[in-house]
């Protein structure tokens, strides 16, 4: 683990801890794939939502915290709307040379030209060390990766220098592809042969809506190989040193998400059969709707001093982790301005880790006592 701090906090519940091990964002590798920049003689910084894969630019599409680095040049949405319309040219030049090279291949001798393979990847939550050697295999091989933003720039690093790599990642106000948009790129580069592999922050089958892709795919007769990645609720809870389960204290674990289906601040309907003190609850997407899910948790039974846990960009060097009981911990996020991707651990299980405020000297006083 890398070093840690504990930052000082009004709370003697509460620990607020941040890795001190800064991250490098700016990288000088001259770019070896195809560049998207805006073709401006004023201006040689590069705007594009598709990656730039060694530019500050990378870091941009997330807006994760980098803001004083970022105010210079960061796009406004008409410049966003404009990179993605200067894209699909090349987007649709890159097809046209994937197919003629198909069709060069189909007239010759070598009975090479088929359809391609799309692989569905996880690369976890954001240590590279997380991947698994299948999807190492199969990111090095790739002709085209689409992304989104929860796939760590540590990852993308591991990419074959020769491939292109499009960012499809969704914002909150910032142009990215539709869903739609992202099923038809797959579709068509597949269609024309190449290895086109789909990369999913953890595991592309946990809230990572790889189902639909694999559905749209396998509908148009394309076979799609999904390779499984480590979801955040298990990298992350390593980190904490916190068992999802243990043995008299959670027998189960719920992976609940936040997000409102329509949108709102109340998707919880789950909140009264999830509000159990014997099981881990760990809620992705969670962090706007936290308050509520908090208030109905406790509501529904679950006592106001169950440990809680709240960890902003697990796994990496930006990683922040809050401990603190599950009534402080809307407050103590809001304080210290966490932002997504968080993820939010609930269960006596957290209170296990060895960063729990109450760690003292005995190893026994900070376990829950067995029921
Ligand atoms: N498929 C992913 C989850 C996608 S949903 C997986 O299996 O992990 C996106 C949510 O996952 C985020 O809003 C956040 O709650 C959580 N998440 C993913 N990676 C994270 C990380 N590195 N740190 C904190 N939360 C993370």
């Amino acid at each position: 683990m890398a070093l840690i701090t504990k930052l000082p906090s009004s709370s003697s519940q509460t620990t607020t801890i941040t890795q001190l091990n800064k991250p490098q964002i700016f990288r000088s590798h001259p770019s070896t794939f195809i560049n998207f920049t805006k073709p401006s003689s004023s201006c040689s910084c590069s705007y594009s939502p598709f990656t730039e894969k060694h530019s500050i630019e990378r870091y941009q599409r997330d807006n994760w915290v980098f803001k004083n680095q970022l105010d210079q040049n960061y796009p406004s949405d008409k410049d966003s709307d404009y990179e993605i319309a200067i894209q699909l040219p090349e987007l649709k030049n890159l097809l046209q040379v994937l197919r003629k090279k198909r069709e060069k291949n189909l007239d010759g001798e070598s009975g090479i030209g088929g359809v391609g393979n799309v692989y569905l990847v996880g690369t976890g939550p954001g240590d590279p060390d997380l991947l698994t050697l299948k999807a190492l295999k199969v990111i090095q091989k790739a002709d085209l990766l689409l992304y989104d933003r929860l796939v760590s720039n540590d990852v993308l690093e591991l990419v074959n220098p020769d491939a292109r790599l499009l960012y499809v990642g969704k914002t909150a106000g910032y142009h990215s592809r539709t869903q739609e948009e992202i099923h038809e790129l797959l579709l068509s580069f597949a269609e024309v042969g190449a290895n086109v592999v789909r990369l999913k922050g953890g595991d592309p089958l946990v809230f990572g809506r790889g189902g639909e892709e694999m559905d749209y795919l396998q509908q148009h007769g394309i076979k799609v190989k999904v390779i499984p990645g480590i979801t955040a609720a298990s990298g992350i809870a390593a980190e904490l040193g916190v068992p999802l389960t243990h043995r008299g204290v959670a027998n189960s674990v719920r992976f609940l998400t936040g997000h409102s289906r329509k949108g709102g601040t109340d998707p919880l309907f789950v909140a009264e059969n999830a509000a159990d003190p014997d099981s881990t609850l760990v809620v992705y997407m969670g962090l706007s709707t936290l308050p509520a899910l908090v208030l109905k948790l406790i509501q529904h039974g679950l006592p106001p001093d169950t440990p809680a846990a709240a960890v902003e960009r697990g796994t990496t060097p930006q990683q922040r982790i809050v401990l603190t009981e599950l009534k402080d911990l809307p407050d103590k996020i809001t304080t210290e301005e966490f932002v997504s991707p968080t993820l939010i651990f609930i269960g006596k299980v957290v209170a296990l880790s060895p960063l729990w405020p109450q760690s003292c000297s005995h190893e026994t006083s900070c376990l829950i006592p067995h029921i």
